[in-house]
């Protein structure tokens, strides 16, 4: 008998948007080949874990029929294409998502590898080739990643891509974007060449002109990264060995665009924003708190099955945001009653009434699934989180919005670097903590204490909240206050080239 391997399946949504119909398979495969859960990830795409290997075929076939697929969800390509999902938000966010969406497309794989092996040859669509015109015979060094964000918002952690695109509007229409370029959050403990690092900002493409400059990026990290040491092989190590400027001449020169000087633009919000908003169309749009992105019913709160019901009705597409949580998207002025009846049916509270602290929290799945994990996230997180909401509550900071983000490993799926307290697991119960991250993703933390066990952590941030409680200034965000009050040194900052 041969061993009960399981695995994690991810299926790659470009801008998070599914239809109410690949929810309700998804939803399904969940039940009948997973543990029963759908995990929402941090860069918008759905997992499924404990699939048992006999199961993988029929999960990757029942993924496909929904016309979705795990091609380049994973592998030394360019992965799903991140951004804002909730079009209550901006009236450039459609359009945003559309060029993500044609982004995606540009840049997968064109085997039919994928085909044969997972679904018989049995082709949905005409077309595909094994001549990678892009990722050539050798594929990219690295995983590759991408994002656009919808000022204000930047709920997409933009600078923490290989290639992040900042929309730019006239109007209600997009016309292009400033690029960032270099950004990644992985490192490994024990090695000083590896580092996070945020992009920076190289300049301003029309929207006509941006594939092209995204292609020719491509390239050059396919032509340029390391190919001898994977722990180098990304695309920021890339960039700093060439230097940020004799890319963008490269980039230049190879593309035939020329870089405009960047064009003003400013965030004032990250995370996700919760309840109705509505677009310029008059269509409506939720947003769901998920604690962690995890898709179960638990005790009377039964959250998948809400969502299964609103499938079923198909009053609304599902949205995933780049924080793990989820937009009901495009319901009619008159649908809004269902969809309230059943959120309520199920005891899925949509008002926002979190703390500032856990509508913020991200944690990435770490253990008991992922073999790369050294301590636990998800599971942990939101314990660890109440008792820092004690601690808050003292202090009547409930209500202070800070990011908080945990991964079982430096490895950086659930962006810890860009918390203002992101803890960083070592081994089992003891972190890192790190303070001092921007609150809107421009500015990345720094180590500020090792090997720290629950009541160390509640110690620490015992003491800097309250100093933060006491000394802050109006307005000011708990990361910016502990590198003002020089409790850290700050770390890397977005640059503008
Ligand atoms: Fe696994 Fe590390 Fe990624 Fe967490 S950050 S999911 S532990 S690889």
């Amino acid at each position: 008998l041969e061993p009960l391997y399981s695995f994690m399946i991810r299926a790659r949504v470009p801008a998070g948007i599914a239809t109410a119909d690949q929810w309700l398979v998804f939803d399904r495969l969940a039940d009948q080949y997973a543990n029963g859960t759908l995990k929402l990830t941090t860069r918008q795409a759905f997992q499924w874990h404990g699939i048992l290997k006999r199961n993988l075929k029929k999960t990757l076939q029942g993924i496909n029929t929904t016309l979705l697929d795990t091609i380049a969800a994973c592998g030394d390509v360019n992965r799903n294409v991140m951004a804002t999902s909730n079009e209550g938000l901006s009236p450039l966010v459609a359009e945003v998502a559309t060029f993500a969406q044609t982004i995606s497309d540009h840049l997968l794989p064109k085997t039919t590898a994928y085909h044969e092996i997972w679904l018989d040859k049995k082709l949905l669509s005409e077309g595909g080739s094994d001549e990678e015109p892009i990722l050539g015979k050798t594929y990219l060094p690295r995983k590759f990643k991408i994002a656009l964000a919808t000022p204000p918002y930047n709920d997409t952690d933009v600078f923490a891509n290989d290639i992040g695109l900042i929309a730019i509007g006239e109007g209600d229409r997009l016309v292009g974007f400033n690029v960032a370029v270099g950004g990644g959050m992985g490192m490994t403990f024990g090695n000083a060449e590896t580092y996070p690092r945020l992009a920076d900002v190289i300049g301003y493409v029309s929207k006509e002109e941006a594939l092209q400059l995204i292609e020719e990026t491509v390239k050059i990290q396919r032509d340029y990264g390391n190919r001898e040491n994977r722990k180098l092989a990304r695309f920021k190590y890339t960039l700093d060995r060439l230097g940020t400027d004799v890319f963008k001449e490269m980039l230049e020169q190879r593309s035939g665009i020329r870089l405009q000087p960047a064009k003003p633009y400013e965030f004032t919000q990250n995370g996700d924003v919760f309840g109705w908003k509505q677009n310029s169309r008059g269509k409506w749009f939720l947003g769901l708190f998920v604690e962690h992105g995890r898709v179960k019913d638990v005790g009377n709160y039964k959250l998948k099955s809400a969502l299964r019901d609103l499938a079923r009705i198909k009053v609304c597409d599902f949205r995933l945001t780049g924080n793990q949580g989820l937009v009901l998207g495009h319901i009619d002025e008159g649908d809004k009653v269902q969809v309230e009846k059943i959120l309520s049916k199920y005891q899925v509270d949509h008002v926002d009434n979190l703390s500032g602290l856990r509508k913020h929290a991200i944690a990435c799945v770490a253990l008991n699934t992922c073999t790369l994990a050294f301590a636990e996230a998800e599971r942990y997180l939101p314990q660890l989180n109440t008792k820092i909401e004690a601690i808050l509550q003292e202090l009547d900071l409930t209500h202070e919005d800070i990011l908080i983000r945990m991964t079982g490993c430096p490895n950086g799926c659930g962006r810890p670097f860009l918390g203002e307290i992101g803890l960083v697991g070592r081994t089992l119960g003891k972190y890192n903590l790190y303070l001092g991250a921007g609150f809107l993703g421009e500015r990345l933390n720094t180590l500020y204490r090792e090997m720290l066990d629950e009541n160390e952590i509640l110690d620490e941030l015992s003491t800097l909240l309250a100093l933060y409680a006491e000394e802050r200034n109006a307005g000011e965000h708990f990361g910016d206050f502990v590198v003002r009050a020089g409790i850290v040194e700050p770390s890397q900052s977005v640059a503008t080239i």
